[in-house]
């Protein structure tokens, strides 16, 4: 998920590694490090923390000596961001070293049948199964090794690998995760991101998934996984180096959103088999379930908003009431939270303030406690009795995407986790395991199907506010969409439960107020039909969010934004994506500063 980088040539590898690595510090990292080979020796630095760092450590690479190794960043899956967990990674007898992006679904599995033949381990991680395995695999050919070995794993991982029976070369295999080749004069390199290159050579061949490379000073071959040679095409980068750092986006917010289809996969494909949501995280909270009399999500800002969202499914898949509490408001009000009440904690950073604060007053109460966090080993995840990982990567941007979608997932799994515990018997539950298993397609096809969204920003940026509505789970998706509107915008953007606006807010729409109604809906999608009216008889213009074949909306609606179909109970994920885009694109035409916005912080650490 961080960043990997790998040289062989007539340079010394450690300083060249050390300056490819702090070209990829950008994309946030907990740990480092470098193994480089020097004759048939191999040798490992490694710290947690920064790159700078690493570099007083191995005195700006001069104290390890050798032409050829393997760098890493570290952003921790599995395990806690020390430097036991930091990479490389070596195999017991020393002569194999390891770095990995990625997660490896089945390493528990395999650390098990590893252990059984006698390998010890060193480290947390997930990645310390692939250096073991390389080592039972090897018979005196690494490219043997790597195919037998990756053979045997599920998952994503990106691989630098290097061996002291092969002095002089550095192999990189690909499955799910970036990797890129830099052709040299003489030397090569390997990197996740070009933006580790760029500075050496603008020749890259890019590895597809199931192919590794074998890289000396003066050769490069690729092969297919089952060992074939294949030919590759070498491409010349006209990017600056700027524009590679966000993989070509103008914004790192608009990466993000990209990457929401695979973060969610990431999020989603470890828990699913044979349609059914598995939690190994959990095993010592499934006796507690039908003991739990309440559960109290509590969060600020956007996974707050997370929390409205996947309480529609928690509610009605497990049958237990949900309370969605603001983590500011829950820890000043002496709240009802006692040994029956589950507490879900959300945050992505894992240090909001005012979560941690919230969690511990809960934990005094007798509660269990659940984090829901994207940074491993983060203060929210060290509190709580368990933590589940939403596997989002880096979040570079400070308005949350792809952080939000991996939260709201990560509730749409627990529902039906909880629910197959407590009613095995219910009907659908696979079926709906197989919806979940299909955000990440719904949520590319949400960005393929909405190439209006800059031409509606250039209609809607001057308005002095916006009205989100939307009833239930349009309601929740809604929230989080203002919410966005808000924060990059700087426009005055609020949602309301489309039921309320007769209660008070229909008095603030006049000629053409702009309001964004969401309908995805069908339980309440006569009802939203409704309000869409009422607003439009008082001069409003209406861009509706909704299905493309919704006769009904799209007759009475000004304007269009679509999503495929999707089972209301978990469509909030999918919702999200064109109000992302949409206020991302807003933003743009106000020129406002998208990936930093003004008064806001990535990380709240302050109450
Ligand atoms: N899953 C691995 C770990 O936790 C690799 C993480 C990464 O991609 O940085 O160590």
């Amino acid at each position: 998920m961080c960043g990997i980088v790998g040289y062989t040539g007539a340079q010394n590898a450690a300083p060249v590694l050390l300056e490819g690595l702090k070209k990829l510090e950008y994309r946030g990292y907990d740990s480092a490090g470098i193994a480089v080979m020097d004759q048939d020796r191999i040798e490992v630095s490694k710290v947690r923390g920064r790159i700078a760092a690493l570099c007083e450590k191995t005195r700006d690479g001069a104290s390890v000596p050798g032409c050829t190794g393997i760098g890493h960043t570290r952003w921790a899956t599995h395990g806690a961001p020390t430097e036991e967990n930091a990479h490389p990674h070596l195999s017991n007898d020393g002569r194999i070293a390891v770095v990995h992006n990625g997660i490896i679904e089945n390493y528990i599995a395999l650390r098990e049948e590893l252990l059984r033949e006698g390998y010890h381990f060193l480290s947390e991680t997930d990645t310390e199964v692939i250096v073991h395995l390389l080592e039972y695999y090897y018979r005196g050919n690494v490219r043997d090794a790597l195919i037998k070995t990756a053979n045997r794993l599920q998952g994503s991982y990106a691989l630098g690998v290097i061996c002291a029976d092969e002095p002089g070369k550095v192999y990189a295999v690909r499955e799910a995760s970036p990797l890129i080749l830099g052709i040299g004069l003489g030397e090569h390199f390997f990197a996740s991101d070009v933006t580790a290159l760029v500075s050496h050579t603008r020749s890259v061949i890019y590895l597809e998934d199931g192919e590794f490379a074998e890289l000396s000073a003066d050769s490069v071959r690729v092969f297919d996984c089952s060992g074939r040679e294949i030919a590759k095409k070498t491409t010349r980068i006209l990017w600056d180096v700027q524009a590679a750092e966000k993989g070509g986006y103008e914004h790192f917010m608009l990466k993000e959103i990209m990457e929401q289809p695979g973060a969610v996969k990431a999020t989603i494909a470890p828990r699913i088999r044979d349609g059914k949501v598995l939690f190994a995280e959990l095993e010592g909270l499934v006796p507690h379930l039908p003991s739990i009399r309440k559960i109290v999500i509590t969060a600020c800002g956007s996974a707050y908003y997370a929390g409205c969202a996947g309480k529609y499914a928690l509610e009605r898949l497990c049958r237990v009431p949900v309370g969605v509490e603001l983590a500011s408001e829950l820890r000043y009000s002496d709240p009802l939270i006692d040994s029956g009440t589950l507490v879900i904690a959300i945050s992505q950073s894992g240090e909001t303030a005012d979560t941690i604060a919230a969690l511990r007053e809960c934990r005094e109460r007798g509660a269990a406690t659940l984090a829901v966090v994207n940074v491993v080993g983060s203060s929210v995840a060290s509190l709580a009795d368990y933590t589940v990982y939403t596997w989002a990567g880096p979040e570079i941007a400070v308005a949350t995407t792809k952080g939000y979608t991996t939260q709201v997932t990560v509730l749409y799994l627990l529902a039906l986790f909880f629910a197959e515990h407590l009613y095995p018997d219910t009907f659908g539950l696979g079926r709906m395991a197989e919806t979940v298993q299909t955000l990440p397609r719904r949520i590319q096809e949400a960005i393929d199907m909405n190439a209006s969204i800059p031409a509606l920003a250039a209609k809607y940026h001057r308005s002095p506010a916006l009205f989100f509505i939307g009833r239930n789970t349009d309601y929740a998706a809604a929230l989080e969409g203002a919410l966005k509107m808000k924060e990059i915008s700087y426009l005055h953007a609020e949602a309301y439960a489309a039921g309320e606006l007769k209660h008070g807010t229909i008095a603030l729409i006049g000629e053409h107020q702009p309001v964004i109604a969401l309908c995805c809906n069908p339980a309440v999608m006569e009802k939203s039909l409704s309000n869409i009216v009422e607003v439009k008889s008082r001069g409003a213009e209406v861009l509706a969010l909704t299905f493309r074949n919704n006769q009904k909306i799209l007759s009475v609606a000004d304007d269009l934004l679509f999503i495929p179909e999707v089972e209301a109970l978990f469509s909030a994920a999918v919702e999200i994506v064109p109000l992302q885009l949409l206020a991302y694109h807003v933003a743009r035409e106000n020129g406002c500063d998208i990936d930093k916005p003004k008064n806001l912080a990535k990380s709240v650490t302050v109450e």
